[in-house]
């Protein structure tokens, strides 16, 4: 097929990251090829947030687990789009601070808020980032009234979503990667290969051999050969995928997540009613450290919130509509990426130290004093043997720190496991994303963030490989 011809520029991976490079490179006249190991669907191929949707577009078809004292379930899209098809959309600038630290952390040049200014305003205006119209759901109005009850700022996260198709009060279509950017790299030329996973790089001859299965084929025709290849499979699959090819000089040596801890929390009143949208306020009192928000509640969300009260469950299942998600976010905690043959998935482990245990009690306790303020009858932690609380004083009976063991930690944002800068000391790649010291050969996905962000990632993510393709050197 026409796809498996050569190309100048191989993209792999067409999330974000992967997505917004290709789309620029096409329309800069670059001869590109996009290469994603998961399948093509569409934004109505599945109801958002459905156990459907799981199966079609997550790795594994849901969460998976690290290896660590403290477990750590994450979730990674894996289909055309990658991320940005799944999530919820909530949008952010990167803060200010945050982009210093990481700029002194690992010497990257020319990055700071002005240098991204454009980049973002340039994202948001594709994705057509904006609040939700009207009144936010009733699991958001129940935060805000928390915080204002506790004289605590919340704020309603703009988002990825075109609104015009909502019906009144309900959810619009996500603007992913399917309905922006890779139209547009289709429409520039650029070409992309779906269910086709790269398995190595191989320099050959001053270029590049990229080892890969069709997964309909069972193998690609051919090896493909390229100029320049660019990895955007994600904070954890281009680590791996680059470890695999020999390349790991500071890869996948600080991979780095926001450990969020969940709260069901019941309420008088109906605060989940069936077809409820994304709740989008964020309590930011302690933030860039820690975010309070709100999570999806739909029903299977709801069974895993839920896992560490199983007794409860039945009764939880009926008050489902008086029942919503809340999750507090912290950055803490380091991990690893490493790869062995011949396991096909890499091995990730994740450590959260006792301060990282003290900061989650720190910020699951807070989360609690909103919800209990917001009126908040019964609240289940999703910490083993914690549960239910029901009062304020109920709440000595978190303990601090968090027990490893019994804390079920998710996350469904993870990054800096090849971190950009000048400092090769630390640094997997340059300030544009270059790999050091390997000729023809970038990174361009949340692999590249010099730690958490603090808000949610896809926005700085965008930004950074949008910057680093335009104002980079041309590969
Ligand atoms: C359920 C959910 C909700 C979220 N909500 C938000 C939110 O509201 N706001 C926000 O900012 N962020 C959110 N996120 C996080 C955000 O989606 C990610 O940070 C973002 O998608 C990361 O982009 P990326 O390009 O680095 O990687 P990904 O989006 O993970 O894309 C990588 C792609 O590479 C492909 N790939 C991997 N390995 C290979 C290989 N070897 N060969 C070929 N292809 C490969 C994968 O299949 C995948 O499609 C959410 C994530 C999830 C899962």
């Amino acid at each position: 097929v026409a796809e498996t011809r050569d190309a100048e520029v191989a993209v792999v991976g067409s999330g974000p990251g992967g997505a917004v490079t290709a789309c620029i490179l096409a329309e800069a006249g670059g001869d590109v090829l996009v290469l994603e190991e998961g399948a093509e669907w569409t934004q109505t191929s599945a109801l958002p947030f459905s156990l459907r949707e799981m199966e079609q577009k997550y790795r594994h078809g849901g969460p998976v687990a690290t290896l660590g004292r403290a477990r750590v379930a994450y979730a990674e899209g894996c289909c055309v789009g990658g991320g940005s098809e799944v999530n919820s959309g909530l949008h952010h600038r990167t803060p200010p601070e945050v982009l210093d630290a990481w700029r002194r952390a690992y010497a990257i040049d020319a990055f700071d808020e002005a240098a991204l200014g454009p980049h973002f305003d340039a994202i948001e205006r594709d994705l057509g980032i904006a609040p939700r119209p009207g009144p936010p759901p009733a699991a958001a109005l129940a935060l805000r009234e928390g915080a204002r009850r506790l004289g605590w700022t919340s704020v309603d996260v703009p988002r990825a979503v075109g609104w015009d198709a909502a019906a009144p009060g309900g959810e619009g279509r996500r603007r992913s990667m399917t309905e922006t950017y890779l139209p547009r790299l289709r429409a520039a030329g650029g070409r992309l290969l779906a269910d086709t996973r790269v398995l190595r790089l191989e320099r050959r001859a001053g270029r590049w051999l990229l080892a890969a299965v069709h997964a309909p084929a069972g193998a690609p025709p051919r090896p493909l050969t390229v100029r320049t290849v660019v990895v955007a499979a994600g904070a954890v699959q281009t680590p791996a995928l680059l470890r695999r090819s020999g390349i790991r000089a500071n890869v996948g040596d600080a991979l780095r997540l926001h450990p969020m801890l969940r709260v069901a929390a019941r309420f008088p009143a109906v605060v989940n009613p069936p077809g409820a949208g994304v709740a989008a306020e964020q309590v930011k009192e302690l933030a860039p450290r820690v975010s309070l928000g709100c999570s999806v509640s739909t029903p299977p969300y709801l069974a895993v919130a839920l896992a560490d009260h199983v007794p409860d469950l039945r009764g939880l299942e009926r008050d489902a509509p008086r029942t919503a998600i809340y999750y507090a976010m912290t950055g803490g905690g380091r991990g690893t990426v490493r790869t062995f043959a011949p396991w096909r998935d890499p091995l990730v482990r994740y450590r959260l130290d006792a301060a990282d245990l003290v900061e989650a009690a720190d910020a699951l306790t807070a989360l609690c004093r909103v919800l209990l303020a917001a009126g908040a009858t019964a609240l289940y932690p999703a910490v083993a043997g914690i549960g239910p609380l029901a009062c304020e004083c109920d709440l000595a009976r978190i303990p601090r720190p968090l027990p490893a063991g019994r804390a079920s930690v998710v996350t469904l944002h993870l990054f800096a496991s090849c971190p950009m800068g000048e400092d090769r000391r630390v640094a997997a790649v340059d300030s544009f994303g270059r790999v050091h010291g390997v000729d023809g050969l970038r990174v361009a996905d949340a692999s590249l963030l010099g730690g958490p962000p603090g808000v949610n990632p896809q926005g700085t993510i965008m930004a950074i490989v949008r910057r680093n393709a335009i104002a980079g050197p041309r590969p």
